[in-house]
């Protein structure tokens, strides 16, 4: 992928992606506050459920204990604490402490403060404490408050650390005790005392086995007198502990908890619940808070099957979005491409050049604007048509042949061709013709392209004319012929063996006189008239030149010398003998053409100036052997 491909995929993606994604997105949001409502609902129960428990256990405690402080077997036991009596009364609370799980303890402390009957229910196990090992409880603050409860009344010291002989229980163990004053005929007898293990009120109470909750009990300073996070309980009563604090742990939630009016509270993390709650009716300076905390965080892989369907439908959308987002990109920067492929097609279709389309069989299938305007063809009348029908006959097919030759090699060919237009007249071209490789290897297509340069051409042929010929007789030029002349002395110098040329100059005689008697101009029609003599009389390969006023050259390639002198008498019977007022003739001197020019064209000269002196209206022949033999 290019960059342009990102940005395009980018685009594609925002575009369709927008409204999918915010529609997954609003729904997981629903489904989030819709778990997390309910989780605040079920708190709530939770906490009206824990706290219906309490005041079902604290009641059901209080009947107890009140039930139990007015049993026979505890009268029985005080009027006479025989064995027996013991025996029954610990049976009795034995299956008490059995009964309620929570109850860890069962003791009738006497009006000293001194244990008079002690049953304990470790973990399930019924213990019943021997006489020798019943404490004194006289200093302990809780019986110095159990002394203040009027009869029948049932009171809590809150909750405390289990203490054995002056030494805290270790571990810890989170200890309410409620007591009952034990009357006998209006005389205060002791005190009734169960201690509740506070853990087991909390597992009672806590019906939630989700791990979303965390029911705690905190008092009104702020300490934890229960949770689950057993490290941070009773601060207020163990000096280390003392930071867990809810008030310096949560102030917002604390200032909450301490509103009346409010029984909820919401943190970035977690809903809680809570509620002031007394243990039990009329448990005097039992109140606490009953804190529920809940993770607001919902595990969407896990717990929640909706939220996690909704993040799985969500993921299988992106990738789709993504794939369709790549495909449209691709076509789009594709489209785009191959849109302004064709806009450069037909641009360049709409060019200067004049374009013909063939197929692989080389049939035309297109032509341009400027092809028409060029050959005057319209597009109907080639389409179908091979574009031989074009051919000028100017070209030998051995041409033809090379040219598909070099595209066959190169894959194109260029070149200048004279062609014909639709009228016939004959069109000069740059042409380029391309061949359109298929996959295949083999040519598909073929693109002709050409410029028409028959105007320049023209021009150009007007211009060599002009600057090779004389103007006067239309016949070359001096220029011209010493450069045809060299070419023939090149040729005999690097190829000696090859057939003779020959060289004759001409000059009119007695010209001056013509000039003079009929003027100027007669004159120079008669140098015209002896030109034209010279130039239809002499065969097609012999070159015709004007090289001075009334002087003529003729190369005669491929002559022997004796051919030659009788080319040239032939010529200059045809001047004596044409038509005219004035008779005319010339007189000439032809030699062979050897490798030196310079020799050449003295023994012509030579030549020449012997017909003159042997009475002119002749032809001398100086052949180049003489020369050598003069030399
Ligand atoms: P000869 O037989 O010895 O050649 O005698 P001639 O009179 O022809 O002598 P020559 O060849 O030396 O004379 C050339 C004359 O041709 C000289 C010049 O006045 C004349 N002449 C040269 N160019 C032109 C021309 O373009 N037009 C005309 N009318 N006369 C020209
Ligand atoms: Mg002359
Ligand atoms: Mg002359």
């Amino acid at each position: 992928m290019n960059l342009k491909q990102i940005k395009y995929f980018i685009v594609t993606f925002i575009l369709i992606g927008a409204t999918p994604i915010f529609y997954f997105w609003t729904l997981y949001q629903t489904e989030l506050n819709a778990i997390q409502s309910l989780r605040e609902t079920e708190a709530k129960h939770q906490l009206n459920y824990s706290q219906n428990a309490i005041n079902e256990i604290s009641s059901e405690l209080s009947t107890s204990l009140r039930l139990l402080s007015d049993s026979r077997a505890l009268l029985q036991f005080i009027q006479s604490p025989s064995l027996k009596n013991r025996a029954l009364l610990e049976s009795l609370w034995a299956l008490t402490a059995t009964n309620y799980s929570y109850i860890s303890q069962v003791r009738f402390i006497d009006t000293n403060g001194i244990e008079q009957s002690r049953v304990d229910d470790i973990n399930g196990e019924i213990k019943v404490t021997p006489i020798y090992q019943l404490q004194d409880k006289s200093k302990r603050n809780y019986f110095l408050y159990a002394q203040t409860l009027k009869a029948e009344e049932v009171g809590t010291f809150g909750i405390d650390l289990e203490v054995e002989n002056g030494k805290v229980v270790i571990p810890l163990q989170p200890t309410l005790r409620i007591f009952t004053p034990v009357e006998v005929a209006d005389e205060r007898k002791g005190y009734l005392v169960f201690n509740l293990d506070v853990y087991e009120i909390i597992e009672e109470i806590d019906y939630s086995i989700d791990s979303h909750y965390n029911l705690e009990f905190v008092d009104l300073e702020g300490y934890y007198l229960a949770s689950k996070n057993k490290e941070k309980m009773l601060g207020n009563l163990i000096e280390e502990r003392d930071s867990f604090n809810l008030l310096i742990e949560n102030p917002n939630l604390w200032r909450a908890m301490e509103d009346r009016n409010i029984h909820n509270f919401k943190d970035k993390k977690h809903f809680y619940a809570f509620n002031k709650i007394a243990l039990g009716n009329g448990f005097e300076g039992s109140e606490l808070y009953l804190l529920l905390t809940s993770n607001i965080k919902v595990d969407s892989s896990g717990t929640d099957h909706k939220l996690a369907f909704i993040l799985y439908e969500t993921i299988m959308a992106i990738i789709l979005l993504v794939i369709l987002s790549v495909i449209i990109s691709r076509y789009i920067v594709k489209h785009r491409t191959t849109s302004l492929e064709s806009q450069l097609a037909l641009a360049a279709l709409n060019g200067m050049s004049s374009i013909v389309i063939t197929d692989k069989n080389n049939r035309i299938i297109k032509v341009n604007d400027e092809f028409t305007r060029v050959s005057g063809w319209k597009e109907s009348e080639v389409i179908g048509q091979c574009p031989s029908i074009f051919q000028s006959g100017v070209h030998s097919d051995a041409f033809y042949a090379e040219m598909w030759q070099t595209i066959q090699e190169n894959q194109s060919w260029e070149g200048e061709v004279v062609n014909k237009r639709k009228d016939g007249t004959l069109i000069t071209e740059i042409l380029r013709i391309q061949a359109i490789m298929g996959i295949n290897g083999k040519a598909q297509y073929f693109i002709a392209s050409f410029v028409d340069i028959t105007a320049r051409k023209e021009l150009e042929n007007c211009l060599r004319e002009l600057s090779e010929k004389d103007m006067l007789t239309q016949c070359w030029n001096r220029r011209k012929f010493e450069a045809e002349f060299s070419k023939l002395t090149n040729k005999q110098r690097l190829t000696p063996e090859v057939k003779m040329s020959c060289l004759a100059i001409i000059d009119i005689d007695y010209f001056k006189r013509i000039n003079d008697q009929y003027g100027h101009d007669v004159g120079d029609k008669v140098i015209k008239n002896v030109a034209r003599i010279l130039q239809t009389e002499s065969r097609s390969i012999d070159f015709v030149a004007r090289i001075g006023g009334e002087e003529f050259a003729i190369l005669l390639p491929n002559t022997s010398l004796k051919e030659a002198e009788v080319i040239l008498n032939r010529l200059r019977v045809a001047i004596h003998l044409a038509d005219g007022s004035q008779s005319v003739t010339v007189s000439g001197g032809v030699t062979d053409i050897c490798d030196c020019g310079e020799a050449t064209y003295k023994r012509a000269d030579l030549a020449l100036y012997e017909s003159k002196t042997a009475g002119r209206n002749q032809i001398s022949c100086f052949p180049s052997s003489e020369m050598d033999q003069i030399a």
